[in-house]
């Protein structure tokens, strides 16, 4: 077998891993390189391979970093299958036209500056339509059911913990009378998060792909998190105020919605208004309600004694999906709490939000997730007095909280536990999906823990196993 390491190499993004064995080249995640728009497009827009030699594709989950890219090898001719979880099945192709959207408002404002330059129009990287054509080809498979991927190549699903529908997977390859496993990590969850299963640590695996993004670093107890939100929540809505809060429309939107939910239940929060305002958001609230099957076992004993038999619904929520429902939010007097995309605040409804509340010192804005330089969500953050919203200075008056602690990645111990697991079997690791500051400590980790060979290969390397 060989190993590409073509994306998510010595970096966080762009997930592409090919494979070729019997002579056939099967690919791990097609991710999109997220950064400027400058380095990334190029980037995006080649692939080292020619995606019409491949033979399958398999998707570890729907976040853009690991699928954002799948339009690009369809519309380059790959006719193949894409296998993914049902609820990844599911949930990609609506994350793909989200992506799809994005593309098209970018270059559009792109090309509106351009115009006013004499500069000719640029290409978006691809559109909602491109998007759209990626869904044909994607295949959805039960967790823990064996699948034939290639010939010689048989493949299962096991839970990662990470966001709805994520999903290790574990390869079991028979090559030139050898049989061996490749046991690949996707991205690693945690344990005891709201809403999803914990990870399942690999065994018997000859070889292990694994995500090292926070080789370098303990999260806090998720508890701790939700004691802080309740706090911010119940001291906002006391005095009067909205909490408002930029989340990211998929697994941040819904961790939230299942912690405002037990809240109200327990009583320990008054009762006000909930808004999720996302159309993603609200999709995505409904395909976790369509797959029961991603719940932990506490879910779905609260969801067994809850009134409203839902984890994600309760009365004083509301989903609101069209712009007039969206604008209506506006004129609620009094406490509530509003829930909006983008994550962090760069477009999106949430900066509708944000306009109309940022000038209020009984609000709160609400930063529950890292937030990348030169973000509008940074900069709140951060507690800049004065930002920009919509090319208009206002005056923040709000106050602003920040969250930490409710990561979907693994911290360092649980990285180490994971690859620990095969540690008497495993003959080599090789670390992606992050940087040199989270790979070099994880590795010298592994090392002591007594895994010798521990790779972390450099971009379109090749590695023969
Ligand atoms: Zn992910
Ligand atoms: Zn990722």
């Amino acid at each position: 077998m060989n190993i590409h390491f073509h994306g998510a190499a010595q970096t966080v993004t762009g997930s592409q891993h090919l494979l070729e064995i019997n002579g056939h080249k099967l690919l791990l995640e097609c991710g999109l390189f997220q950064g400027r728009r400058s380095e990334t497009y190029e980037r995006n827009r080649h692939f080292h391979f020619d995606p019409k030699d491949l033979d399958a594709v398999i998707l570890s989950h729907a976040h853009i970093d690991h699928s954002g890219n799948l339009p690009h090898i369809v519309k380059d001719g790959y006719e193949g299958p894409i296998y993914a979880t049902k609820a990844t099945a599911h949930l990609v192709n609506l994350m793909l036209m989200d992506s799809g959207h994005i593309h098209e408002s970018d270059a559009a404002y792109v090309n509106k500056k351009r115009a006013r330059r004499g500069q000719p129009p640029i290409e978006p990287l691809y559109t909602q339509v491109d998007a759209a054509h990626v869904a044909q080809y994607i295949v959805g498979v039960p967790y823990d059911e064996q699948f034939e991927v290639i010939p010689g190549v048989t493949a299962h699903f096991v839970d990662a913990g990470h966001i709805l529908g994520s999903a290790a997977v574990a390869l079991d390859i028979q090559e030139g009378g050898r049989s061996y496993r490749l046991w690949f990590s996707g991205d690693i969850g945690r344990r005891d998060m709201p809403l999803l299963r914990d990870p399942v640590l690999p065994s018997n695996t000859d070889y292990l792909l694994m995500e090292c993004t926070y080789g370098d670093k303990a999260h806090r107890d998720p508890q701790l998190a939700f004691d802080e939100f309740r706090k911010v929540v119940t001291e906002t809505t006391a005095r009067g105020g909205k909490v408002i809060i930029p989340a990211f429309a998929v697994g941040r939107t819904q961790e939230l919605v299942y912690y405002l939910h037990q809240m109200v239940d327990s009583g320990d929060t008054p009762r006000v208004p909930v808004f999720v305002d996302s159309p993603l958001a609200v999709n995505a609230s409904d395909i976790f309600r369509a797959h029961p099957e991603v719940f932990d076992e506490e879910t779905r004993e609260f969801m067994r004694n809850d009134k409203h038999n839902a984890a994600l619904g309760f009365e004083m929520l509301t989903y609101t999906r069209s712009v007039e429902e969206s604008k209506a939010i506006n004129l609620i007097e009094g406490p509530a709490v509003i829930i909006s995309a983008s994550g962090m605040a760069e477009t999106g409804r949430i900066l509708h939000h944000l306009r109309n509340n940022i000038e209020n010192p009984l609000n709160t804005i609400l930063i529950v997730s890292w937030q990348a330089p030169h973000t509008l969500g940074r900069r709140l953050a951060e507690r800049q007095e004065q930002v920009k919203i919509f090319g208009e200075v206002y005056h923040r008056r709000a106050r602003v909280e920040t969250i930490g602690g409710l990561s979907a990645h693994a911290g360092q111990s649980m990285l180490i536990e994971y690859a620990a697991a095969v540690k008497d079997q495993v003959k080599k690791v090789f670390l992606v999906h992050g940087e040199t500051r989270g790979a070099q400590p994880l590795m010298e980790k592994l090392k002591d823990s007594g895994i010798s060979e521990v790779y972390f290969p450099e971009p379109h390397s090749l590695f023969e196993v």
